[in-house]
């Protein structure tokens, strides 16, 4: 018999099942939606990004399906060879409009966009000054341009500028914050990284995946909701969480857009979007702008949902947005908390090391526009009975 020489990696997940740390992955079977079925289980859904609904949205639904009809299922192209169709054009005028920017370019995912941006705009001689909570896909990006790496304490603004006051002033330097932090909720410090970044000539770079659609004006953003618009250089968005379908976009100026339009390596050597996902995510815009009582609906909920986690007393951290942690602290514990809301009807993933620091592992809740009083209700109750059981209340 051949040598398995893949089998250290049998060895690494028996050493997570050890930890109490594997995980299956859940099966929906259905619409992801607020309550649905998981696993042949009916749930109060709290783990997704579909902040607003749009996954379902009949506007985006019926735009998608014209899309396929008129145009098929797929572009047969990367975008700067033969892929680039009318539709998707029109979805980067429309959002840069949206943006209030010169210019957008819609990327396959916001992971694509923030590394096929870091990467193509920066080089070996150039510094990246990162807080260290940022999102994995800004942290390949810095690698995969070689660049310096400098990573500053979590929202630490003084932080950030003693590491630039060492570098010379002729360097190249990008700083670079989430708009909202993926696992904790919380807000990038914007407008302190906007003075330090025009003080000391840096590009400034925003990753707003968990901000579109969420904070600003429409939904428009971080830069929309601290007022800084015209002093962010890069503004990385997402169309795959409350914009309901897939894709990442990056807005700037006409020479930023044009660059990665001829240097994004993403952009171009892998395959454009369908039609029916840039249809799609054209309808999400007019949603937003047209129907912005949703995005109210969302923080009405996420209000309520976080008030009563407090009540409960439970540690959920320092959260500005419609994410909530709910700290356990240890790996095995934050996923058997997970596994007994499931148990009682209640979705939200445990997340664990690596994605979070080892002694910080939690549940993550995400509250949507569409989740009704009675399921916010119904998830607190078996909030409090699971965290009394396992005495994190
Ligand atoms: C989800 C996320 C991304 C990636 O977006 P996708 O469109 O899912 O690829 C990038 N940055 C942050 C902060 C995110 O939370």
């Amino acid at each position: 018999m051949r040598h398995d020489p893949l089998d250290y990696l049998s060895r690494e997940l028996d050493a997570l099942k050890q930890q109490g740390l594997y995980r299956h992955l859940r099966i929906l079977e259905g619409e992801q939606s607020h309550k649905t079925t998981f696993d042949h289980r009916l749930v109060v859904n709290l783990s997704s990004n579909n902040y607003l609904g749009l996954t379902t949205h009949p506007k985006l639904r019926e735009a998608a399906l014209e899309a396929t009809r008129r145009l098929g299922v797929g572009t047969g192209s990367v975008r700067s060879i033969a892929g680039t169709m009318d539709i998707h054009m029109e979805l980067e005028r429309r959002l840069a409009t949206f943006k209030k920017t010169e210019a957008v370019v819609v990327f396959q995912s916001g992971f694509a966009a923030n590394a096929g941006t870091v990467a193509a705009v920066l080089s070996k001689e150039d510094v990246v000054i990162s807080d260290e909570l940022n999102h994995a896909s800004i942290i390949d990006g810095a690698r995969l341009s070689r660049a310096t790496i400098k990573v500053f304490p979590h929202k630490d603004a003084d932080a950030a500028r003693k590491i630039l006051q060492d570098l010379p002033s002729g360097q190249r330097k990008l700083l670079i914050t989430d708009g909202v932090f993926s696992m904790d909720g919380d807000l990038g410090a914007l407008p302190a990284l906007c003075a330090l970044a025009e003080e000391y000539g840096c590009i400034m770079m925003v990753d707003d995946a968990h901000a579109s659609g969420v904070f600003g004006a429409n939904g428009r953003g971080t830069v929309d909701h601290f007022g800084v618009h015209g002093r962010v250089d890069i503004q990385v968005g997402t169309l795959s969480k409350a914009i309901g379908a897939l894709g990442g976009y990056v807005a700037g100026s006409k020479a930023l857009v044009e660059f990665l339009y001829h240097r994004a390596r993403p952009f171009l050597f892998s395959t454009s979007h369908p039609p029916a996902t840039a249809a799609a995510c054209i309808a999400a815009v007019d949603v937003l702008e047209q129907e912005p009582e949703i995005i109210d609906r969302l923080w009405d909920n996420t209000r309520f949902f976080k008030a009563g986690l407090k009540m409960l007393g439970f540690n959920t951290g320092l959260s500005e947005s419609p994410i909530t942690p709910v700290i356990a602290g240890d790996g095995a514990l934050a996923m058997t908390l997970s596994d007994r809301l499931f148990q009682e009807g209640v979705f939200a993933q445990g997340i664990a090391f690596p994605t979070v620091a080892r002694d910080k592992a939690r549940v993550r809740t995400i509250v949507t526009a569409t989740h009704t009083k009675d399921e916010l209700q119904f998830a607190l109750d078996v909030f409090g009975k699971v965290g009394k059981e396992l005495g994190l209340v």
